[in-house]
């Protein structure tokens, strides 16, 4: 029972819809959670039964009364409730002074709330609502939200760019309206924003570490399970890292100080006066105590032997126009939220906007040949292409699939997120011969580059970690290695490794930058505990304590 990719699209739209959270990027932020909003299960509307009936019950008719009357006496509360049901059965002029005490004290609640939220969506306090008596319902809330003016969003916006990191943007955004720049509140952000950038710390480019992972396992149970895949199975446990190990070590490198940056941010190419380009480190400034980490993931295609192996299916836009995951349980059904890194770490950074500079994420590579982001977008399934690969299973819907993928594409972009070349056919560079290695890299090119990210991609993250020089930063020339050579001229200037061994290797060349990257997989943890080798050590206090114990152990090798 095979479903077409465009029915797949519509269950999912209403699948999100279903799961509809109700909440913009800012609202997340000034709440500090997705939780206390995140609405599970509502409508359009954002409400459900219950909350309904929450509201009616919290909204204040008597519960004002009750403050006021209790607090001259020393009644306990079911007293007070008798005393309450008897005041309304006197007569109609008790009951007329009770609605007058009643509007005078709704009108003074309301005010008092206008105020407090204002001014705490000025200062930018994300308790502030907290504060605010839980008398005041959801839709209260939502009011006030709606009632957010454009200075409020403003300030709003500024503070979350300052809590990024982007002290300059902030202060522009201010100044950008001048009725906004006069109010006090705004000009004592400013003169904050400025102290701070007196105190920043620049970022030394070769001490930067980055991290990596794969696609992240949904369910342990499952992808370990040998009985089913085989020694597939150890591969997955392995090379793979699970939600749970990946949460704990976002919270480790967040308490540590990390902050994520992208590979863009360490250096750049810039045009010289004799017109050459040249790799030139960044100013990665950021406040004492605080450290760049790069992180990226390897894989993001949702390969076809994956299906149904406990792993997310493919990437969508969701409807608040952000990239999440779909996730085909064991009963077939699809769920949409947080089943791979991307989801993960948005939600992560919307909660903890400090751990990202100036928006950063990570960046995500993709090889070619099952297509990217869980769509089978590459030429080989098109069978009117002359690349059609009569062993694959035609995709007869692969213009849609690709223009779903553009989506995403632009969706990851506009979120934060670097992406990169991992080959088309995840070959090693440094073994394949020189004219495999162009074949390889130009189906890559016209597949996923132009096809899908618009030409625009120069980073080159080496399938197995397989480089094309040796360590030495002569080994990039372009007249005595002509891979290299190559790669240069199809656009390619950051190329990542993997070096597990040290903490940063960063290799800034006159025209491309190498780091080298670190593998935090369930074959690397595993080695951690059971050799004590403390390769992890300046990342993670304990990794016995992120290590999955659903993990069949010991890990094996891969
Ligand atoms: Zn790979």
């Amino acid at each position: 029972m095979t479903m077409s990719s465009e029915e797949r699209r519509r269950r999912v739209h209403r699948a999100v819809n279903a799961q509809k959270r109700g909440i913009r990027y800012s609202d997340a932020y000034r709440n500090n959670s997705y939780d206390d909003t995140g609405a599970q299960g509502r409508g359009e509307t954002g409400y459900s039964p219950d909350d309904y009936n929450t509201a009616s019950y919290r909204r204040p008719a008597g519960s004002s009364i009750q403050r006021s009357r209790s607090t001259g006496s020393g009644r306990n509360s079911s007293r007070r409730r008798q005393t309450n049901r008897r005041g309304r059965r006197r007569g109609p002029n008790i009951l007329q002074i009770l609605l007058l005490i009643l509007l005078v004290a709704a009108v003074v609640v309301a005010a008092v709330f206008a105020v407090k939220g204002l001014r705490g969506l000025l200062q930018g306090n994300p308790d502030q609502e907290t504060e605010t008596s839980t008398a005041q319902s959801e839709s209260e809330t939502q009011e006030t939200e709606t009632m957010v003016s454009p200075a409020e969003q403003i300030l709003t916006e500024a503070a979350r760019l300052a809590a990024m990191y982007d002290y300059d943007g902030a202060i522009e955004l201010i100044n950008s309206d001048p009725a906004v720049a006069a109010l006090p509140e705004a000009a004592s952000a400013v003169a904050e924003y400025e102290q701070i950038k007196t105190t920043l710390v620049r970022q030394d480019i070769s001490g930067i570490t980055h991290v990596f992972y794969h696609i992240l396992v949904v369910d342990p149970e499952n992808a370990f399970d040998e009985s089913r895949w085989g020694t597939q199975a150890g591969g997955y446990n392995g090379l793979m890292t699970t939600i749970p190990e990946f949460e704990k070590m976002l919270e480790e490198f967040y308490n540590d100080g990390y902050v994520l940056v992208r590979l863009h941010d360490m250096a750049s190419m810039e045009t010289q006066a004799d017109g050459t380009e040249k790799m030139v480190p960044g100013d990665i400034m950021l406040p004492p105590g605080k450290k760049a980490m790069v992180m990226s993931q390897d894989d993001v295609c949702y390969y076809e032997y994956m299906e149904g192996a406990g792993f997310a299916e493919r990437m969508i836009v969701g409807e608040d126009g952000r990239p999440t995951c779909v996730y085909v349980d064991e009963n077939g059904t699809e769920h949409v939220g947080e089943y791979d890194l991307v989801p993960i770490l948005d939600r992560f950074i919307d909660e903890h906007p400090d751990f990202s500079y100036k928006g950063a994420k990570a960046c995500l590579a993709f090889t070619g040949y099952n297509g990217i982001l869980g769509y089978r977008t590459d030429e080989t399934y098109d069978p009117s292409s002359d690349m059609y690969d009569p062993e694959k299973t035609a995709n007869p819907n692969i213009e849609a699939d690709r223009a779903a993928a553009r989506e995403v594409v632009e969706a990851l972009r506009a979120d934060g997120y670097e992406l990169a070349s991992h080959s088309w056919g995840h070959r090693d560079m440094g073994a394949i011969t020189l004219e495999h290695m162009k074949k390889d890299t130009d189906r890559w090119d016209r597949n996923v580059n132009q096809e899908l990210l618009g030409g625009t991609c120069d980073i080159l993250i080496y399938p197995r970690g397989a480089d094309v020089g040796d360590w030495r930063a002569s080994s990039y020339s372009h007249s005595d290695n002509a891979k290299f050579d190559y790669l240069w001229d199809k656009g390619f200037r950051y190329f990542c490794n993997v070096d597990g061994s040290t903490s940063a290797w960063v290799q800034v060349g006159d025209d491309f930058l190498r780091q080298g990257r670190r593998p935090l997989d369930g074959y690397n943890m595993w080695r951690e505990i059971s050799e004590g080798r403390g390769k992890m050590s300046d990342l993670f206090d304990d990794v016995s304590a992120i290590f999955d114990t659903r993990r069949p152990t010991p890990v094996p090798a891969y």
